[in-house]
C-alpha cells in the first residue's frame, strides 16, 4: 500500500512549505524508499505557464513538457527525481476536467457539486501518481488553510485518509514563530489559530514543523503540543538555515522523518545521509568569489530565475567557489556600459524571457561580452540575441532582429516555425519538454557535456531563422548543436572566444546539487579563471581530458 505525506501551511504564505515537503523527500529517498512528489496549486489559473513572472515566479518546465509550479523545480533537485506534468495540479485543471466530463454527460444528468465532484477529482490527482513503482506520495497543497480556494483540497485530503486508512496517511502542518521584538518574545498563537482551522476541516496535524529565525526555546514546543494535541516530539522546529540544501539535515536532527516512518512501519530502514552531508560540506566549502551578472527583465524578483540561479550555485560547488549574483535590468544595460561597469563581472547569464522590452540592453551585454572575452551563457531568449548580436555587429545585417521584438524587420535572423504562426489558445502551445540535440564533433558545448546527443527542456516559440544559418556560421557564429534532423539550431558558440555559449535549451531546469548542469559548470569554471586573471581554458571548464 502507498503511503501518504501531506504537507500544509499555515499562517503566511512563502514559509518554506515546499522546501520542507522536498527534504522529506530527501530523507525518506535515503532510506530506500521510491518516492515522488505533487503540489497542488488553488489558483485558478490551468496552469501557470501563462502567468506573469512577477505573478508567480518561474515557470518549472517537465520533461513531458508541462508547464508547472516553481516548487517542482525544488522537488526534482532535491529528491534527484525527473517528475511530470500530473505532479502539478490547481484549481483550473481540476474544473477542467470535471466540467469536460458534464459535457460529456459522464455524470448522468446528476448535479455536479464541489463535493463529491471536485474532491473526487482532486482524490484521483493524488492516487494517479501513487503507481506500483512508488513506496511514498508527497503531496504539498499550495496557499495557506483559511483561505477560500484551498477547502476543497483540505476536504480531499481529509477524505483521503478515510479512503486508504489511517496507517497509510501523514500530515504536517507548516506554521510560523514570529519573534515579537518589543516583547522580546517568540509567539505560539499564530500556529495555534492556523491548527484550530485545520481541525475545524477534520484534519488533525500528525506533526507541525515551526518555521522561525532563530531556534524555538525548549518550553514553546509543549506548550504547542498541548494546545495543538500533537505529541511533543512531533512538534519539530526549521529556523532559518544557512543555505537551503541543509534543511534536510536540520528536519532528520529533529527527529521528523524518525516520527513518519514509525507511523508508515518503515522505521527498520537504515537512513544513509552520507551523499547528502558530503553536499552540504561541500557547499560550505565554496567560498572562492565568482561575480556572476544576471542580464534580466524581471530582477526585482529573483524567483522569476529560480532554477537559473541554483544552477549556477551548483556550478560554484564544483569549483569551490562561491557565486555572487549581480542582478542587471536589461534596460540599464546601456548606461552601465557607458560607465564601464560590466568590467568587474567574471561571468555573464542572458536567461530566457519574452517580449520586446529590455531586448536591446540583452543584445548589447552579448556585444559586450564577446568583444571582452568575459564568458557569457544564453539560455533560450538568451542564445537568440547572441544569434541578434552577431548578425547586426559581425555580419553587418544592420536591423536583424526576432520577430518577437520587430514583426517586420528587414532581417527576422530569429522567427517563428510555421507551426506556431496561427496560435490563438495561449495555453501549452509552445515547443515544450525535453528535446534531444546532436552536438558537433570537437566543439565546446560536446567537450563540455561529455557527450554527443543530449537532451535538454524547451519552452519557446521562435527558432533560429535556417535562412540566415550559413552566414551566420561563417561570420564565426558556430551551430554546434542541432535537433537530429538537422532543422532547429540548438547551441551556437564562438570559436575564438574562452565561452560565449547559447542554448535554446533551459539546462537550469535539469541542474542538481551534486551533479551541476554541464553549461553551468562550465561558465563558473571559466569565470573562475577569468576572476584569477586568466584566459580560460577548456581545462578550467573541467572537460574530461579525453576531450580537450
Ligand atoms: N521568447 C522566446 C521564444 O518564445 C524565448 C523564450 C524563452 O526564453 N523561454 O522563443
Amino acid at each position: 500500500m502507498v503511503k501518504h505525506i501531506f504537507v500544509t501551511g499555515g499562517v503566511t504564505s512563502s514559509l518554506g512549505k515546499g522546501l520542507t515537503a522536498s527534504s522529506l523527500g530527501r530523507l525518506l529517498k535515503a532510506r530506500g524508499l521510491r518516492v515522488t512528489m505533487q503540489k497542488l496549486d488553488p489558483y485558478i489559473n490551468v496552469d501557470p505557464g501563462t502567468m506573469n513572472p512577477y505573478e508567480h515566479g518561474e515557470v518549472f518546465v517537465t520533461d513531458d513538457g508541462g508547464e508547472t509550479d516553481l516548487d517542482l523545480g525544488h522537488y526534482e533537485r532535491f529528491t534527484d527525481e525527473s517528475l511530470s506534468r500530473d505532479s502539478n495540479a490547481t484549481t483550473g485543471s481540476i474544473y477542467q476536467a470535471v466540467l469536460a466530463a458534464e459535457r460529456r454527460g459522464d455524470y448522468l444528468g446528476k448535479t455536479v457539486q464541489v463535493i463529491p465532484h471536485i474532491t473526487d477529482e482532486i482524490k484521483s490527482r493524488i492516487t494517479r501518481l501513487a503507481g506500483a513503482d512508488v513506496d511514498v506520495v508527497i503531496t504539498e497543497v499550495g496557499g495557506t488553510v483559511g483561505d477560500i480556494e484551498i477547502l476543497p483540497f483540505v476536504e480531499a485530503i481529509r477524505q483521503f485518509r478515510l479512503d486508504v486508512g489511517r496507517q497509510n496517511v501523514f500530515y504536517v502542518h507548516v506554521t510560523l514563530v514570529p519573534f515579537i521584538g518589543p516583547a522580546g518574545e517568540q509567539k505560539t498563537k499564530p500556529t495555534q489559530h492556523s491548527v484550530t482551522e485545520l481541525r475545524s476541516r477534520g484534519i488533525q496535524p500528525d506533526a507541525i514543523v515551526l518555521r522561525s529565525e532563530n531556534a524555538v526555546e525548549e518550553g514553546l514546543r509543549d506548550k504547542i503540543s498541548r494546545l495543538c494535541d500533537v505529541e511533543s516530539r512531533a512538534v519539530v522546529n526549521a529556523a532559518d538555515a544557512k543555505n537551503l540544501y541543509e534543511i534536510p539535515l536540520v528536519l532528520h536532527e529533529e527527529g521528523l522523518d524518525k516520527i513518519i516512518c514509525e507511523h508508515f512501519g518503515f522505521d527498520e530502514m537504515p537512513i544513509d545521509l552520507s551523499e547528502w552531508e558530503a553536499l552540504v560540506e561541500r557547499v560550505e566549502a565554496a567560498t572562492t568569489p565568482v561575480r556572476i551578472g544576471i542580464i534580466g527583465k524581471y530582477v526585482q524578483l529573483p524567483d522569476a530565475y529560480l532554477s537559473v540561479v541554483e544552477a549556477l550555485k551548483h556550478g560554484g560547488y564544483h569549483h569551490g567557489a562561491k557565486v555572487e549574483i549581480e542582478w542587471i535590468q536589461a534596460e540599464e544595460v546601456e548606461g552601465l556600459l557607458a560607465e564601464d561597469r560590466l568590467r568587474d563581472l567574471d561571468g555573464l547569464v542572458i536567461p530566457g524571457g519574452f517580449g520586446e522590452r529590455g531586448s536591446e540592453g540583452k543584445i548589447e551585454a552579448a556585444r559586450y561580452s564577446r568583444e571582452n572575452n568575459i564568458p557569457c551563457l544564453g539560455l533560450c531568449l538568451g542564445l537568440q540575441v547572441m544569434t541578434i548580436e552577431v548578425a547586426r555587429n559581425v555580419l553587418g545585417l544592420a536591423g536583424a532582429n526576432s520577430t518577437e521584438f520587430e514583426p517586420y524587420g528587414p532581417h527576422p535572423v530569429i522567427d517563428l516555425m510555421d507551426a506556431q504562426r496561427d496560435v490563438t489558445d495561449m495555453g501549452g502551445t509552445m515547443r515544450l519538454g525535453t528535446y534531444p540535440a546532436k552536438l558537433a564533433d570537437d566543439s565546446i558545448v560536446a567537450a563540455i557535456y561529455g557527450s554527443l546527443l543530449v537532451y535538454e527542456r524547451h519552452r519557446h516559440r521562435l527558432e533560429v531563422n535556417n535562412d540566415y544559418r550559413s552566414r551566420l556560421e561563417e561570420a564565426g557564429l558556430r551551430c554546434s548543436g542541432l535537433s537530429p534532423d538537422e532543422r532547429l539550431v540548438e547551441f551556437v558558440e564562438l570559436r575564438d572566444h574562452p565561452f560565449w555559449v547559447g542554448t535554446q535549451a533551459h539546462p537550469e531546469l535539469k541542474s542538481r546539487p551534486n551533479r551541476p548542469a554541464p553549461l553551468f559548470r562550465g561558465l563558473i569554471g571559466a569565470a573562475l579563471a577569468r576572476s584569477e586573471g586568466r584566459n580560460p581554458h577548456l581545462i578550467d571548464l573541467d572537460v574530461p581530458s579525453e576531450h580537450r
